[in-house]
């Protein structure tokens, strides 16, 4: 498999002003050291609680904020060498609440080919016939094309996204909460029509959610997300079968399990994460971790190996899988 996209130490730290002089008061670090791998074709999950930093990790993925640290490489070039317009073709981003993304003024006809008429693609017929075209993809009769946003229900809303977001047949799709909007039978449909696409257009996602439930049904590996770090990498089968880390223990209690004969060690989440102002030293987990140990408030653990996952060493960042001494 090939990677398409590298991100190596990633950071973005919002130094945030306030007071009668607008002195710095302090160093939000959204993004804080991400290092992730996404291979063509796949689709990786990135989870966390609101407020992690997954919606900073994907506008520095999509390039439309500076990095303050690490490199991100798109099919093996930096993206800052990119130019932009190639950069915007090849990525294409789908938004939690399309109502607020899509121009309330314009028709579904001409949000969907507004990319193919920015960068200057086809005559105006081949522009409408591609248009009419990314409807059927997305599941869309030709006669909503006439429509406005607010004649559209919300997964229909979400459906016209996906089709401009497909308009420019990007490599590369990130999805950052689509269906969180949406109510619980619509998200289904929305998420089976993610996946199909996927597979039948070769796309590769990165799939945002603070649901684990919804990641797990959409993709194959998933990266949970702490406080602006990943702190456990794995494939989606693994990790929802067996999360190592704490936090990914907890995340998954929240899931509710299907089979009722079966029963799941709750493990609930204990409080608020803490401020990403002023986050606590060490594992910035630690206050809230059941399994708590003296090293945990000193120091940030390393990626341990934590045993294999389809045939890689799967990786957690927790003392509890630091290798016992003597090994
Ligand atoms: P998520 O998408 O996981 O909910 P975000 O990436 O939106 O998280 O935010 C991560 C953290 O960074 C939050 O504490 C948020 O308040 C902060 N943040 C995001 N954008 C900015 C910004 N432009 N300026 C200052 N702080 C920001
Ligand atoms: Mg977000």
């Amino acid at each position: 498999m090939s990677a398409l996209l590298e991100l190596m130490d990633v950071a973005r730290h919002y130094r945030i002003s306030g007071g009668v002089l607008g002195l710095t008061q302090g160093t939000v670090r959204a993004v804080d050291g991400v290092s992730l791998t996404l291979n063509a074709g796949e689709s990786l999950g990135l989870v966390g609680e609101s407020g992690c930093g997954k919606s900073t990790l994907a506008r520095l993925i999509l390039g439309l904020e500076p990095l303050d640290a690490g490199t991100i490489r798109f099919q093996g070039r930096d993206i800052t060498e990119w130019p932009e317009t190639e950069l915007r073709r090849q990525m294409q981003m789908v938004f939690q609440d399309p109502y607020s993304s899509l121009n309330p003024r314009m028709s579904v006809r001409a949000i969907v080919a507004e990319p193919l008429t920015i960068h200057k693609i086809g005559t105006r017929a081949e522009r409408k016939a591609k248009t009419l075209a990314l409807l059927g993809t997305v599941g869309l009769d030709a006669e909503m094309a006439g429509r406005y946003p607010h004649q559209l229900s919300g997964g229909q809303r979400q459906r016209v996204a996906v089709a401009r977001a497909l308009a420019l047949g990007p490599a590369l799709v990130v999805c950052d909460e689509p269906v969180s909007a949406l109510d619980v039978s619509i998200q289904a449909q929305v998420l089976l029509l993610l996946q199909d696409l996927r597979t039948r257009l070769g796309l590769t996602y990165l799939f945002i959610s603070h649901d684990l439930a919804v990641v797990g049904q959409i993709c194959e590996r998933i990266a949970v997300m702490y406080l602006g770090k990943v702190v456990e990498l794995a494939s989606a089968e693994a990790l929802i079968r067996e999360p190592k880390h704490p936090y990914a223990k907890a995340l998954l209690s929240a899931v509710p399990v299907p089979d009722p004969g079966h029963q799941r060690v709750r493990e609930q989440l204990r409080g608020e994460p803490p401020s990403p102002l002023d986050p606590p030293p060490g594992c910035p987990y630690h206050p809230r971790c059941p399994y708590v140990m003296d090293i945990c408030c000193r120091e940030f653990p390393p990626a341990f190996e934590t045993g294999q996952d389809t045939g890689e060493a799967r990786l957690a960042h927790c003392w509890l899988h630091a290798p016992a001494k003597g090994d």
